[in-house]
């Protein structure tokens, strides 16, 4: 027999043996709850002003050089303490605290990525039908279309001119600014359209963006014979090129990416949670930015990459699988007199993503034992990967082990995720393209609600816990 009661032998062995998955306000102060609320503050200006990765990139650059950070030069030999930042064709940016053992030991890499779901310009967007203007969109990275019909948007980007100057533009944002938006059918009309399943009748060629609907006109009136057409185009097109010197085939030499115009906001009568474009990855690229900027004395260095590219598989110049990180590397370890590839073997990484949060408004989607929750803490996760942990790299028994104290001594407060239902799905994240450097890594991050829609929910508790966990894995690993 059991004893039962407080104190018990029942107690003991639900405290020797149980996984302890706890509430984070179960175990955070008041004093706590506050310093929450003050760095989730920060964090919602940075996503306000991050919604795209060179826009990120730029944020990111500025916030570091506050804490002393340098533009990396592979020409100077550096110190235990320096603090240099390398930016990748302006949407990567890596990080780097030198440490008392420089590259010898191996390093200790965060890594998240700046890249969100959105729509992209295509390359001749500009078109009229019946005297209304639009833009053709091409989605970027996994959306489901119909959340992307009738919500405020915003224009951001870069194009680059023929004469070589280049010019940002940032369109939907301030108060003063026109906004713009994709039209969606009235249900009055949508009867038959609404007996077909959703992926017949959202589809990408439909994604358009409303940019305009007045004529071109002087100060005589409407230009142009009586049945001219094209006029609200070029009408548009006098305008962009009135504000930003731009013409139509501009937009070959752009990338310009339409984005919710709305910004981060607290989320529910407790303020608990924020919601926002972007969380996916900006959530975790904060925290591990915030976690090397707090970095002094570290005895092997550390290093936090933001990369680009992840939403749609990490290829490309900018995406983790293109060689600019190892570069980096190389470029370190030679100074220090080792080989890079001794160096990437030796070296531990956070792969700093998102995860699935358990929805309550969803539960049949969900395994609930192996799901992370909101306000559970920073989540670890194994394993990622569709059907079989196919595309999965599956971080190692003995590294779980390596993390689940590190995060224990250090008081943070951790939960273990797994996306979703096996064979319900699945997805992917950097971890697999930095295992392919043979450095040991695991996924951490923060639970999300809504993943990959245009307001994505996290709870503050967690986004804190992400950051005690980058600090701590920087610091104390
Ligand atoms: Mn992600
Ligand atoms: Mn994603």
């Amino acid at each position: 027999m059991v004893e039962i009661g407080e104190n018990s032998e029942f107690d003991k062995l639900k405290n020797n043996l149980l996984r302890d998955s706890k509430h984070g306000s179960k175990i955070m102060d008041e004093k706590q709850l506050e310093n929450i609320d003050v760095f989730c503050q920060e964090y919602k200006h940075f996503l306000d002003k991050g919604k795209t990765e060179r826009e990120v990139v730029k944020e990111s650059l500025v916030l570091s050089e506050k804490f002393g950070f340098k533009k990396f030069d592979h020409n100077i030999n550096y110190k235990a303490g320096d603090k240099i930042y390398h930016v990748n064709k302006n949407k990567d940016i890596v990080f780097a605290v030198i440490g008392k053992n420089k590259t010898k030991n191996g390093v200790k890499v965060a890594v998240a990525h700046i890249d969100s779901p959105r729509l992209d310009l295509k390359p001749n967007p500009i078109y009229e039908l019946n005297d209304i203007a639009l833009f053709k969109t091409h989605y970027y990275g996994g959306i489901k279309k119909y959340q992307w019909f009738a919500i405020p948007l915003a224009l951001h980007g870069t194009v680059f001119k023929k004469n070589g100057e280049s010019v940002d533009i940032c369109i939907g944002e301030s108060e003063e600014d026109p906004q713009f938006c994709v039209s969606d059918l009235l249900p009055h009309l949508g009867r038959e359209r609404m007996k077909k399943s959703i992926s017949e009748v959202f589809l990408g060629e439909d994604l358009n963006i409303l940019v305009g609907s007045r004529l071109l006109a002087s100060e005589k009136g409407v230009v142009g014979s009586k049945n001219e057409i094209g006029l609200v185009k070029l009408n548009i097109l006098k305008i962009l090129n009135e504000n930003y010197g731009i013409t139509e085939t501009d937009f070959l030499s752009a990338e310009l990416e339409v984005v919710p115009a709305f910004k981060a906001r607290d989320l529910g009568f407790d303020r608990s949670m924020i919601g926002a474009y972007g969380h996916d990855d900006r959530v975790c690229a904060y925290v591990s930015l915030m976690g090397i900027l707090n970095c002094e004395d570290v005895e092997d260095t550390v290093i936090t990459v933001l990369v680009d590219k992840e939403e749609v598989g990490s290829g490309g110049n900018t995406g983790m699988n293109s060689s600019f990180f190892r570069y980096f590397i190389e470029d370190l370890a030679k100074q220090d007199g080792v080989e890079a590839r001794h160096v990437l073997s030796n070296s531990k990484c956070f792969s700093m993503d998102v995860n699935a949060a358990f929805d309550p408004n969803f539960p049949s989607y969900y395994e609930i034992n192996n799901s992370c929750h909101l306000n559970r803490g920073v989540v670890v996760t194994k394993y990622t990967g569709t059907g079989g942990k196919s595309g999965s790299s599956d971080a190692s028994a003995e590294f779980m082990a390596q993390v689940r104290c590190l995060l224990d001594k250090n008081n943070v407060i951790w939960q273990t995720g797994e996306l979703g239902k096996v064979d319900g799905g699945g997805g992917g994240t950097v971890a697999k393209f930095v295992a392919n450097l043979n450095l040991e890594v695991v996924d951490v991050g923060v639970p999300v609600l809504s993943m990959h829609s245009p307001f994505e929910i996290v709870s503050k508790i967690d986004v804190y816990s992400a950051f005690l966990a980058s600090k701590a894995f920087f610091k104390n690993f």
